[in-house]
């Protein structure tokens, strides 16, 4: 279990101000111009040698993501950064928990994350229902300017660096990088085609590196305590410190801040108190947030909360968004509202997404109540092929693999639904 001295989220639970006297009595602020000190390339090196990667869902390399930054403005255009707040993953809710009660961590690592890459200034879109969320953000950046610790001269360091935040209108799909930045730009959002990655044409053109809040709030303790202790948490390729989200059905659900690759069972039995009427009622786990496969409560309990971990049952880490589910969930209903869910958020822009979306949800609804033929849970399954990865976003598989999910460890739920309906509906007469 994470010692309590080895938390980089000290004030997840909000016993603290999150105010910036408060944030700086817990070491944020300390001297940031030190940070920024050790200058572009040698952050970067560091948060390569921490192992960070990205905490929003896809896993990629933090440091090296940034190395795609130029080094040289081309054309005299700006860089820029692009948090993204807009958490909308049915499961997770981590970044509201920084926001709410650590803002002053994540201004200070757009600061610092912004000057390894040469951003000009960074924009923090965030989810158009994190009211509150938005209000305390605000402040916040308010009081880092009042206190000079952004702006011209940031934290006296030299260098000019801006931080404006952006209130998303409530579309999922806001929350895929390109789309964030189409929306940025005042246009409608939808995902672009990649590449260019955001890297080479981002925002108004520009360079841009879009990171998830968890990503960049921890690069000022990384830097203060070297990218070396990060990496002693968790195993290879699957390093750091990582916040977990469990909900569901367990006798705590909670947000806490764990090394990463801890097993399921500990991370259960150590802060959410077990599964609720015990380990043998637990039926099934989706992992990551509800864009990845579910897993069968007998697979997961051993299993790494990491990367690798969840690969290996066919499933994945996403943004640690772990939803628990005991025998009491009707799983079929359970995946058919997730399906309902990528149906409404589909931007339709891409025909096997926008339909394929659709018909998955309906046949899932009719699969629900057995209303359907064996032959049919194939032709879902051929659907959900058709649509994973012939679309312009992931938006597409994370509408394919819940349902993937479900038909390869509950298939014979799905059957007995049809064979029970079959043989209650009394045949026609002759
Ligand atoms: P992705 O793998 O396409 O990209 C991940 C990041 O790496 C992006 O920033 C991308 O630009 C960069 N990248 C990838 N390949 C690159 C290359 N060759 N060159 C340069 N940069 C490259 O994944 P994605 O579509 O950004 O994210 C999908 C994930 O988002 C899903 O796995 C899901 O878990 C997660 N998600 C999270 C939320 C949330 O609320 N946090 C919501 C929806 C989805
Ligand atoms: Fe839009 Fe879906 Fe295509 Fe993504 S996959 S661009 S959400 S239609």
């Amino acid at each position: 279990m994470l010692a309590d001295k080895d938390r980089i989220f000290t004030n997840v639970y909000g016993f603290q101000d999150w105010g910036l006297k408060a944030a700086q009595k817990r070491g944020d602020w300390d001297n940031t111009k030190d940070l920024i000190a050790k200058g572009h390339d040698s952050i970067i090196d560091e948060i390569k040698a921490s192992g960070l990667r990205g905490r929003g869902g896809a896993g990629f390399p933090t440091g090296m993501k940034w190395s795609f930054m130029p080094k040289e403005s081309k054309d005299g255009r700006p860089s820029f950064l692009v948090i993204n707040a807009d958490e909308s993953e049915p499961g997770s809710c981590k970044d509201r928990e920084i926001i709410r009660h650590d803002p002053h961590k994540l201004i200070e690592g757009a600061l610092v994350a912004g000057f390894a890459m040469r951003a000009r200034a960074a924009y923090i879109y965030i989810r158009g229902e994190y009211i509150r969320e938005a209000e305390t953000l605000q402040a916040a950046i308010d009081e880092a300017y009042d206190a000079g610790l952004i702006g011209k001269n940031a934290s006296g360091s030299g260098y000019d660096f801006d931080v404006f935040m952006h209130r998303g209108a409530g579309a999922y799909i806001c929350g895929e990088e390109t789309a964030m930045i189409e929306s940025l730009e005042g246009k409608k959002g939808q995902p672009r085609l990649k590449p260019p990655f955001p890297a080479g044409a981002g925002l108004y053109g520009c360079p841009t590196t879009v990171n998830n809040v968890e990503s960049i709030a921890v690069v000022p303790t990384i830097l203060r305590r070297g990218g070396a202790w990060f990496a002693s948490f968790g195993r290879e390729n699957n390093k750091g410190t990582k916040l977990f989200q469990i909900s569901g059905h367990v006798n705590n659900p909670c947000v806490v801040e764990e090394a990463m690759s801890i097993t399921f069972e500990e991370l259960i039995e150590k802060h959410c108190g077990g599964i609720r009427g015990g380990w043998d009622n637990l039926l099934a786990v989706i992992p990551g947030g509800s864009s990845v496969p579910l897993v069968p409560g007998e697979q997961i309990r051993n299993a790494h909360m990491d990367f690798d971990g969840l690969k290996e049952l066919g499933s994945g880490l996403g943004t640690a968004g772990v939803i628990v589910m005991d025998k009491s969930t009707d799983i079929v209903r359970a995946i058919s509202r997730i399906s309902y869910f990528y149906k409404h958020e589909s931007c339709g822009q891409c025909t096997p997404c926008r339909e394929g979306t659709g018909w998955m949800w309906r046949v899932m609804e009719r699969l629900r109540v057995g209303e359907s033929s064996p032959r049919e849970i194939d032709m879902l399954y051929e659907v959900t092929k058709q649509v994973e990865g012939h679309t312009i976003c992931a938006l597409g598989d994370a509408a394919a693999w819940p349902i993937q999910g479900l038909l390869r460890h509950f298939r014979p739920e799905l059957e007995r639904r049809i064979a029970e309906r079959e043989n209650s509906v009394p045949e026609a007469a002759e």
